[in-house]
């Protein structure tokens, strides 16, 4: 009987394991992690989760009972610490080892720490697991005050979260902008100044030098004589791969894992999926690209369970990422590289927020669409990017023109 090992039993490989079985496969399957808990999902950490509005249940990928009525072996508590790929083993902490004849890497990222004077103060947190939210959690309080370093999504949106429970929160960036690395300046700085209305100053261009305790918290300190007190700090400055047991076994590793496009390393039996993969990204012709997203671990688990179970592989998805902040719903479909021109469609205005979306097109096709409160612009621009189907900017940026009409020759009158 043949094995699958998962090693991380995160969104990626919590999902890989049940598509095993759901795809027939009928060996045997050990999903192994570090945390204690049971494959839960990361994104209401910094929304739904932290602001109380969803108990700890519903962030589990499937209820607690779905392993062993599966027969997956999951083993929480189980850190690997070396891959044999000669031997087809995995050694453990524990001083366990686990034979394989499929191994299915699944580790995620980890949030990146700074380091220098104060950083190591208990009162910086990062949030990227169970744990890291629990502290977060508990340092929001009406009146309490949150300093994030990093406006990134993760960053703002802990921020939105701070204020729905009554807390105050101050957003230090050291770029020229909210979202530089994630998105266009038209949503970062639409963003920006949505916080700023309610009440989070996104502080652009500060270079933070370190954080001092003071007595009532801890106090970051920014260029010159700035100095922003606070009760915690959130350091949110993006995220690494875990990729050191991956390089030790010597597999191929540029910013994650590499894998194809089934999410096969250049080991035959071993697969890399989520957050600590390097991919291409077929229906943009892209190569070597990391994706931090659900929709792409997803896609990757599928591809790896389908590989192992003899189906034929998944077609390439389009990217996509949301983000959820205040009552604006943030969804973002493919990706900008390349893109040689853009367009804005719907009214980008703080104080009235109807929606609007910014598409980037790379000649007359679309490579990737921002859309703010705006799923029809999401939903279309995502099927657009899919066909590679060319389309005509003037009627793109006509929000009377409906989103099933622009594909270039398509008369408005056919629109639905
Ligand atoms: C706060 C937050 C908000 C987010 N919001 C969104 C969002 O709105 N939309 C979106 O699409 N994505 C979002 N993401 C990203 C999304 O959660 C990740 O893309 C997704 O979790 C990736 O899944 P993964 O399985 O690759 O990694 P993870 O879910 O991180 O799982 C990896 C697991 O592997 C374990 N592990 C690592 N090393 C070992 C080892 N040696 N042995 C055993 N186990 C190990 C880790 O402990 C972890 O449990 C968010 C992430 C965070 C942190």
């Amino acid at each position: 009987m043949s094995k699958v090992l998962i090693v991380g039993a995160g969104h990626a490989g919590g999902t890989a394991a049940a598509l095993l079985r759901q795809y027939g496969f009928e060996g045997e399957i050990v999903l192994t992690g570090t945390e204690p808990s049971a494959p839960y999902q990361r994104p209401p950490l910094s929304k739904a989760w932290l602001k109380g509005e969803a108990g700890e249940e519903e962030l589990l990928l499937r209820p607690e009972s779905f392993y062993a009525e599966q027969a997956i072996d999951l083993r929480r508590g189980a850190t690997a610490v070396h891959i044999d790929r000669a031997a087809k083993t995995v050694a453990f902490a524990d001083g366990k080892t686990l034979d394989y004849d499929w191994l299915i890497l699944a580790q995620g990222a980890e949030a990146r720490r700074l380091e220098g004077p104060g950083w190591d103060d208990q009162r910086v947190l990062v949030l990227r697991d169970m744990a890291d939210a629990e502290a977060l959690k508990a340092a929001l309080a009406p009146g309490r005050r949150l300093v994030v370093v990093g406006a990134g999504y993760v960053g703002l949106e802990a921020a939105a979260s701070a204020r729905s429970l009554g807390a105050q929160a101050v957003v230090l960036e050291r770029e020229g902008r909210a979202l530089s690395r994630v998105a266009s300046d038209v949503v970062g700085d639409f963003l920006a100044a949505y916080h700023h209305k309610r009440g989070v100053e996104v502080r652009p261009g500060t270079d933070v030098r370190g954080v001092q305790a003071t007595a009532e918290g801890a106090a970051v300190l920014g260029g010159g004589a700035a100095v922003f007190p606070g009760d915690a700090v959130l350091v949110g400055v993006g995220a690494r791969p875990v990729t050191g047991l991956a390089e030790a076994a010597g597999l191929t590793c540029r910013d994650g894992v590499l894998v194809d496009d089934q999410a096969r390393t250049d080991d035959p039996a071993v697969f890399a999926i989520g957050d600590m993969t390097c991919r291409p990204v077929p229906v943009l012709d892209l190569a070597d690209v990391r994706l931090e997203s659900v929709p792409s671990a997803l896609e990757q688990a599928r591809q790896a369970a389908s590989a192992i179970c003899g189906r034929s592989p998944p077609p390439p998805e389009v990217p996509w990422f949301w983000s959820d902040q205040y009552d604006l719903k943030i969804q973002i479909a493919g990706l900008p590289a390349g893109a040689d021109a853009r367009v804005v469609r719907g009214d980008v205005d703080a104080d009235r927020p109807g929606g609007f979306a910014v598409f980037h097109l790379k000649g007359d096709r679309i490579v990737c669409v921002e859309a703010v409160n705006a799923p029809a612009e999401f939903m279309g621009g995502r099927l657009l990017i899919q066909k590679g189907q060319a389309v005509d900017p003037a009627r793109l940026a006509d929000p009377s023109v409906p989103m099933k009409a622009v594909a270039t020759g398509q008369a408005t009158a056919t629109a639905s």
